[in-house]
């Protein structure tokens, strides 16, 4: 399936034109919508049979805005038929039209000078060839066949038809990336069938029974039908004209403008970096912070311009801008679109979506912006995904792949390509560069030494503060701790991170407060001093340092033994407890030689580490 626009200056015979071609009049279709599902308003088409593709015609109706048609198909079209009457010669529209078809890089077209059935003077007939070749000039079309044809007599349309399905037949397939976009240009409903829309499917397939989404409003329905050219399909092909009938959905959630897909396949934005050529023979040069038109699949919304290169764009020349759109449209890199300056109303110039999702506002004269925008418009896909996983990282391999604006299998080929060049990693699910790995441990190490530094007296700083901190998911923090003590740049401590280099030094006061406790503990055994008191004789420092370095076992909130002590009395509880199968507190208490208190402290304890467990009023040992 291929699609042709028309162009070209108002009443120069367009729909007459593609009457005679296909004996489909577009404007008589229109009359049709009541009666039945007519998708195709406005639109004719070509059957040619023989194995050739189907054609479908876009007619620009003589007081319709042209561009709004022309661009109603983020791919735009295969091939413009340019017409011009040779009783008029090229007039403004019809240059208009050429700069357009010229932005929008179009690279296949016929010129067809009609109305020839007026004209008796052959040189005069050659004027105005010579007059459409001198228009064409420098742009894609320069080579473009010339035909010439009448619409009343017929005179050449059979050829030129024949040349149409010929010219055609000789372009490649459109490229299906298995990303289905379709850019609402009509929503209208019918009884029995509820809400339809139209436009031109690009970049995939559709089929009857899928659930889409319409962005920029994100709501979701369901295709119900599908149609083209009056006939019903059960799965529409990129690069033809569709109508879509889709439950769950009524007109008033439908826009022209919008744009249909799979659920999740595209994001609006607010916006852009582009590619921009500004037309040679506009007056003004582009200014910083203009207002203009932006169009843009069948989407029309009203940018500012940000010139992002240079002080301005002069006619004839291109630059980078981004554009902050006053409306969310949903767009795609790649995309082309126009600039027009809103009143008086004139065409500017156009380009190319780079970057549909910068995610900031850019300042202005800097290189490293303008760079990275042209290696993104020169980019591979290997380039792309590197360069969004360099925007986003850490992120999940799977969701990098899909916002790859790419076809999911070419998004794996260069993520591949990128983990075996070893510039990327997946770990635990995630993407990240090498270097923002290997960053994410050096600034790991560095929050740590830093950490050390301000807290002497602590061993090291808790697992849980240092990710809070990085802001990674906890997979890819328990990847960074393995991969820091496989080094031999980190030791984790139980649920304590330190560098191996960091030590506990008291000072020789600290110490010797350290030295009369022990000398304390020993005295009191398992009647040990309270929590309270202990924290008073060393303070709170020294006490946590105590606790981090293990010395110390906390057992509730009033009880405090040194290690060796707890050591020893869960070896005689444990010995007891082998000996006796089970104890009660009383049997422990007096096992321990101390208060109830204390005994139940230490059991409760020692069912919370897992080792004994209670049963009634009995504890027994873990198994
Ligand atoms: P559009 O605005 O470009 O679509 O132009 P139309 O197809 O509506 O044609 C404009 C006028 O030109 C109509 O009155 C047509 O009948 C007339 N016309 C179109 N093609 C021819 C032709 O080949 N010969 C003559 N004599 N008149 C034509």
């Amino acid at each position: 399936m291929h699609v042709v626009g028309t162009a070209g200056h108002v009443d120069h015979g367009k729909s007459t034109l593609v009457e005679a071609l296909t004996g489909i009049d577009p404007d008589r279709l229109k009359e049709e919508k009541d009666r039945e599902m007519t998708i195709d308003l406005g639109f004719a088409w070509l059957k040619p049979g023989d194995g050739y593709d189907e054609i479908g015609i876009i007619d620009v109706p003589g007081h319709r805005d042209f561009i709004e048609n022309m661009l109603a198909g983020v791919g735009g079209i295969d091939l413009a038929l340019i017409v011009i009457a040779a009783d008029e010669g090229v007039m403004p529209q019809t240059k208009e039209h050429l700069a357009i078809l010229d932005l929008l890089e179009i690279q296949s077209g016929i010129i067809v000078v009609t109305k020839v059935d007026l004209i008796d003077d052959p040189d005069w007939l050659e004027l105005v060839t010579l007059e459409v070749f001198e228009a064409l000039q420098s742009t894609a079309l320069a080579d473009a066949p010339v035909f010439q044809v009448s619409a009343i007599n017929g005179q050449g349309i059979d050829e030129l038809r024949r040349a149409l399905i010929a010219q055609l037949n000789e372009l490649p397939p459109r490229y299906d990336e298995g990303r289905p976009r379709l850019p609402i240009d009509r929503v209208f409903s019918l009884p029995g069938f509820g809400s339809i829309v139209t436009g031109t499917l690009v970049g995939g397939n559709l089929e009857v029974g899928e659930a889409v989404e319409i962005q920029p409003a994100g709501n979701r329905g369901r295709i119900r039908g599908l149609q083209t050219h009056q006939t019903k399909l059960q799965e529409a092909r990129p690069g033809s004209r569709v109508a879509v009938n889709i439950s769950g959905l009524s007109t008033d959630e439908l826009r022209r403008g919008d744009v249909l897909a799979q659920p999740g396949s595209i994001r609006s934005t607010v916006l852009c970096d582009v590619r921009y050529r500004h037309l040679p023979d506009v007056r003004l040069p582009l200014q910083h912070n203009e207002e203009v038109k932006f169009f843009v699949g069948a989407a029309e919304v009203i940018a500012r311009v940000r010139i992002l290169g240079e002080k301005q764009i002069q006619a004839g020349e291109q630059g980078w801008l981004q554009l902050a759109l006053r409306e969310s449209v949903a767009l795609s890199r790649g995309d082309r679109f126009i600039l027009r300056r809103p009143s008086p109303s004139e065409t500017l110039g156009g380009g190319q979506i780079i970057d549909p999702h910068p995610g900031r506002k850019h300042r202005r004269f800097r290189p490293e912006i303008v760079n990275r925008l042209e290696s993104l418009a020169h980019g591979s896909p290997h380039d792309l995904i590197f360069d969004l996983l360099k925007q986003s990282e850490p992120i999940l391999v799977t969701q990098l792949l899909e916002t790859g604006d790419m076809d999911l299998d070419i998004a794996e080929n260069a993520w591949q390509q990128l983990t075996t060049d070893g510039i990327a990693l997946a770990i635990s699910g995630y993407a990240l560069s090498k270097t923002g790995w290997e960053n994410l441990l050096t600034k790991l190490l560095a929050l740590l030494s830093q950490y050390h530094a301000n807290n002497p007296l602590r061993l090291g700083m808790h697992r849980e503060e240092m990710r809070s901190r990085l802001r990674i998911p906890n997979a890819l923090f328990g990847a960074l701790v393995d991969q820091g003590e496989l080094q031999g740049n980190l030791d984790e401590i139980t649920t304590i991170l330190k560098l191996p280099e960091h030590s506990i030094s008291f000072t020789p006061a600290q110490q010797q407060t350290i030295d009369d406790l022990v000398t304390l503990f020993n005295r009191s055994g398992i009647n040990s001093p309270s929590v309270k008191d202990v924290k008073v004789i060393l303070g709170p420092e020294v006490y946590a340092a105590l606790l981090d370095l293990e010395q110390i076992v906390q057992i509730n909130e009033e009880v405090v033994y040194q290690a060796t002590d707890y050591t020893d009395f869960v070896s005689n509880i444990e010995e007891f407890l082998r000996e006796h199968g089970r104890a009660n507190a009383g049997q422990i208490r007096d096992l321990l030689g101390t208060s109830r208190k204390y005994a139940i402290a230490i059991l409760e304890y020692l069912d919370d580490e897992g080792i004994t467990r209670r049963e009634g009023d009995f504890r027994l040992l873990e198994e």
